[in-house]
């Protein structure tokens, strides 16, 4: 479902991924977790191509794509490749002067081109699927931050997406908030979607996650199944910062 190869990527002189290999297979979900700075947040929009990689491949299902620096990628491939990656934001991102539903429904008949009847019809199902059935006429000032949040899955949900991005997408919340967030990722997962969670709730990683990568440094020091990257790291880097974040 997803591969990536030799990923290079720099904000100038600052080299931010420094070769990045990975693999995802359909209905698996990765987690990304590391130290602050080391590159999470710029690889995960990587996959969207929200920053564009300098150098390396990445293939998300049928489209692969090449990157070389100077070499633009085609606003068509972007596009695609958009359509089938969901994000999702640590702080939300809603559009403040649509309603729940109407936040829902927008890239369904802007993007996809369907009516406004089967848009409705799909936001209403995904808000009942997140929890938030009673909340469809609710503009997001008037949200917590948790149903929020809820709301922005369902957004992400709405174009039936290959693979779903989460940006710690619980890090702004307030601590009785993570839980409702966490359970529906987690109903997301046993659903078998594919998804990418870049986070800072270890416990969370290990709980929800098929895979782990720790990086550090713009590399990958530790990649494997939960059990062993955050029950048996084997590099003094991951050791270390599991010793403080655990
Ligand atoms: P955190 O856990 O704090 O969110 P992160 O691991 O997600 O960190 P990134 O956000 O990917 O790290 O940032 C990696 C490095 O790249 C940081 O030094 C950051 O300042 C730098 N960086 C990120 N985006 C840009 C940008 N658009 N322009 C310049 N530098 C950037």
């Amino acid at each position: 479902m997803i591969e990536i190869n030799n990923l290079h990527k720099s904000f100038g002189s600052l080299e931010v991924l420094k070769g990045i290999d990975l693999t995802l297979e359909k209905g698996k979900v990765l987690a990304i977790i590391g130290p602050s700075g080391s590159g999470k947040t710029t690889l995960l929009r990587c996959f969207n191509l929200l920053e564009v990689p300098d150098q390396g491949m990445m293939k998300i299902g049928e489209m692969s794509l090449q990157f070389q620096q100077g070499n633009g990628i085609r606003t068509a491939d972007t596009l695609a490749l958009r359509k089938r990656t969901g994000m999702v934001f640590q702080s939300f991102n809603l559009f403040p002067h649509m309603t729940a539903i109407q936040n829902i429904m927008e890239a369904q008949v802007t993007v996809q081109g369907k009516s406004k009847a089967a848009a409705r019809s799909r936001a209403a199902e995904l808000l009942g699927k997140v929890g938030l059935g009673d909340k469809a006429d609710a503009y997001p000032h008037q949200l917590s931050g948790g149903q929020q949040q809820r709301i922005a899955i369902a957004r992400a949900m709405a174009l039936d997406p290959d693979v779903l991005l989460f940006d710690e997408p619980t890090s702004a919340l307030d601590p009785e908030l993570v839980g409702d967030v966490l359970k529906v990722i987690r109903q997301l997962a046993a659903e078998g979607m594919t998804m990418v969670i870049v986070t800072h709730e270890m416990r969370f990683a290990e709980n929800v996650a098929d895979h782990i990568v720790m990086m550090d440094g713009g590399v990958i020091v530790e990649s494997g199944p939960p059990e062993q990257v955050i029950g048996n790291p084997r590099s003094p880097r991951a050791i270390q910062f599991l010793n403080r974040v655990t």
